[in-house]
Parts: structure tokens; sequence; C-alpha cells
């Protein structure tokens, strides 16, 4: 299957997440949200219309960061928005990680209604390509850092019910 063709193998009601996009969200117990994701081999039109679609769902749902199968791709790309600085990243490999770590209760758009306390790296170094293919490496930070390390672990079906802790409801959540 072309990685730029939505896999619709689900038992869950089909419906579009919001205005500006035809995606459908996928959360638990979507079998998607467990693979391991192929790497992404075409920078096409249709990625980079995917990619305005994503930032779509993101902002409709609230959510800081969205991994492929999120909405159907088992593909390793995701996107990113914090205070609107954007980020697309396809192929991310992690170079190095720093000695320390932070921890903050996280939300997943696929695991609607859960919080829970995960500890992360406090820096990152990442490579990637950008939406033309092009070859990036960034170092990053706090929230930034942790959106990247939350999407990445989307990428081989790692999700925050795996490696976080229960937390009150009523503690922030930062949506991914
Ligand atoms: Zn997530």
């Amino acid at each position: 299957m072309p990685e730029t063709e939505q896999n619709n193998n689900t038992d869950q009601a089909q419906k579009a997440s919001g205005e500006g996009t035809s995606l459908v969200l996928r959360t638990l117990p979507d079998p998607i949200l467990r693979d391991q994701c192929r790497a992404v081999e075409k920078f096409d039109k249709k990625l980079r219309r995917l990619v305005k679609e994503m930032k779509a769902v993101m902002r409709n749902n609230d959510g800081i960061g969205l991994a492929g199968p999120q909405v159907g791709f088992s593909s390793q790309f995701f996107t990113a928005e914090i205070e609107e600085e954007f980020l697309f990243l396809a192929n991310p490999q992690l170079v190095e990680t720093s000695q320390t770590e932070d921890e903050l209760v996280e939300g997943c758009l696929s695991l609607p209604g859960r919080a829970l306390r995960v500890a992360r790296a406090s820096e990152i170094t990442v490579t990637g390509q950008d939406q033309k293919g092009k070859k990036k490496t960034l170092t990053l930070n706090g929230l930034w850092a942790r959106v990247v390390l939350h999407e990445m672990d989307h990428l081989r079906g790692v999700l925050i019910s795996d490696c976080g802790l229960p937390v009150p409801p009523a503690q922030e959540d930062n949506s991914g």
C-alpha cells in the first residue's frame, strides 16, 4: 500500500474529524495505533495536502501533535504545532537525548479523556526530512522535545497508556 493511501480497516464508526479535513481520527482500540510504521519514500503533492489536513485535525481537536497512524497512515511522519509554530517531520531518528528527564501530564487525541504523567528526556536532537524530503536536524527542549518524543512513540506503536502513570483528571493536559 502506498504510504499516502489511507488504511480504512477499522471496526469503529468512521467520522471525519471536523472542518477542513476528511481524515478520521483513530482512537484505541484501532489496531493501526499498534503498527510499526513504514518509512516515507514519496514527498509529493499528496503528502503536502495530507499535512494541511493534519494541521486542521490538530486545530479542530485542540491537539499539539498528530502522527500518521492517528489518521490512518501507517507511515513515519508527524505534525506538531505549538503557539503557531508548525513542524512536520518524516522518518525521524533520535541522535541524542539528555540524561535529565522532566515529568508532565500528557493527553493523546487517540486516547480521549485520558491524561497520564509521562517522564521524557528534557532535551533531544533529532534528524528527519521536511515535506519536500530535505534532511534536517533539530535540537529541541521543553514541550517541543516532549511532543516530538510522544509522536515518535506513535510511529512504533507506543502510546502513553504504555509508559505513563495515572493522575487526577483536574491536572494540565497537553494533547498530542
Ligand atoms: Zn498521541
